[in-house]
């Protein structure tokens, strides 16, 4: 198939037929190039409706090695009473907690586990225990693929660390911070020689998140004006933008939505990249609700910035008072619960409704990324 890796620093060119996540030269983060961006072949059927007779690009060069339980063809839902309190008429939600493990993140994980399998990788260590690897733990075991889990043994009893476990990853349970954590992962890899997967940063998982943004033109007559995205790694970002403009250059749609990135005040180094500052971490780990966008050393920082400025979007901070409360109106309102790290997106839409960034008749939609049930209800 015909794709390679491009670094995002000083662009050198590596093949396809190797797990890679940086340049050997300047150790910068690859980026996936197709060399036939409007070729069928490069596109891969996965048995899904939506996609049917337009399909996006994925980096796999043999499609028997896909591993799916078909993910993404989720809903979307009109947010009409909460669009009514908040003065924006036309919100929708597009509910990713319908995907196989209640997560956006298994369109990525798909994909992944796919490239690993694809690239004769078949063993490889994280140090996790959310929602990521609550969905690699469910593709590695559909797709034979041995996942050695580094968990936070403070995390023993959370049901997603759990879920992880049950899956039959091996479970390596460490005492300490994350950055613990993360180190034990990384001796075990260096030790072993098994693969350290840093999913986080790792262009195959954004280019599997690509089929958000495929779907909406099936689902809605007419494209909205703004995406507003709950952002830590940016990979949902990213995604959605690799995808609006594949279908741009293909003339499929008109215009790129404006993407917004959504943070949380406490651990905002996105927005600061966007407004062109220094974002200064803080010690110790992070303490809001919303900790699937809590990360505070995000990959790419220049580039998710330059992403929201190109699609005329913003990168924005808001308070956590206003997340929970986004949480409690999406459950009270519309009968939709999803995590605090979810209804951060609805906390940005109001904040930009405010600004005025978003108006009144503009047409809004949000990814609803996690399904609440699998964090302690307040
Ligand atoms: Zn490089």
């Amino acid at each position: 198939m015909a794709f390679e890796l491009a670094c995002i620093e000083c662009g050198a060119n590596y093949d396809n037929s190797t797990y890679r996540l940086f340049c050997s030269d300047c150790h910068g983060l690859l980026d996936i190039e197709y060399d036939t961006p409007k070729s069928k072949e490069a596109r891969i059927i996965n048995g899904k409706s939506g996609f049917a007779g337009y399909l996006p690009m994925l980096p796999i060069r043999d499609p028997s090695n896909l591993v799916t339980m078909n993910e993404g063809d989720t809903p979307i839902v009109p947010l009409s009473k909460v669009g009514q309190v908040i003065g924006v008429e036309r919100l929708h939600g597009k509910v990713e907690y319908f995907n196989p493990t209640g997560s956006f993140k298994d369109r990525g994980n798909a994909i992944l586990v796919s490239v690993l399998k694809d690239t004769g990788v078949t063993a490889v260590v994280e140090s996790t225990g959310g929602n990521g690897g609550n969905s690699f733990a469910a593709y590695c075991a559909r797709g034979d693929v041995a996942f050695h889990a580094f968990m936070n043994q403070a995390n023993f009893d959370s049901p997603k660390a759990k879920a992880i476990a049950f899956h039959g990853s091996l479970a390596h349970w460490v005492e300490g911070s994350k950055q613990d954590v993360y180190d034990a992962a990384e001796k075990f890899a260096e030790d072993t020689g098994v693969l350290h997967l840093r999913y986080g940063k790792s262009a195959y998982f954004i280019e599997g998140q690509k089929t958000m943004a495929y779907e909406i033109p099936n689902q809605l007559e007419t494209m909205p004006d703004h995406v507003v995205i709950p952002t830590g790694n940016g990979s949902i970002l990213m995604g959605m933008y690799r995808g609006f403009k594949e279908m741009l250059e293909d003339g499929r749609i008109n215009h790129m939505p404006k993407l917004h990135a959504v943070q949380t005040e406490e651990t905002a180094p996105l927005v600061a990249a966007f407004e062109q500052q220094e974002w200064v971490s803080y010690p110790g780990e992070p303490r809001s609700k919303a900790n699937g966008i809590s990360v505070k050393d995000p990959p790419r920082p220049r580039v998710v910035a330059s992403v929201c400025r190109d699609s005329g979007g913003s990168a924005i901070a808001v308070s956590e008072e206003s997340v929970l409360s986004a949480q409690k109106q999406l459950a009270e309102l519309e009968g939709i619960l999803v995590e605090p790290t979810s209804s951060a997106a609805l906390a940005g839409v109001q904040s930009l409704r405010r600004s005025g960034r978003i108006g009144e008749r503009d047409r809004v939609l949000l990814p609803l990324t996690g399904f609440g049930i699998k964090e302690p209800i307040p």
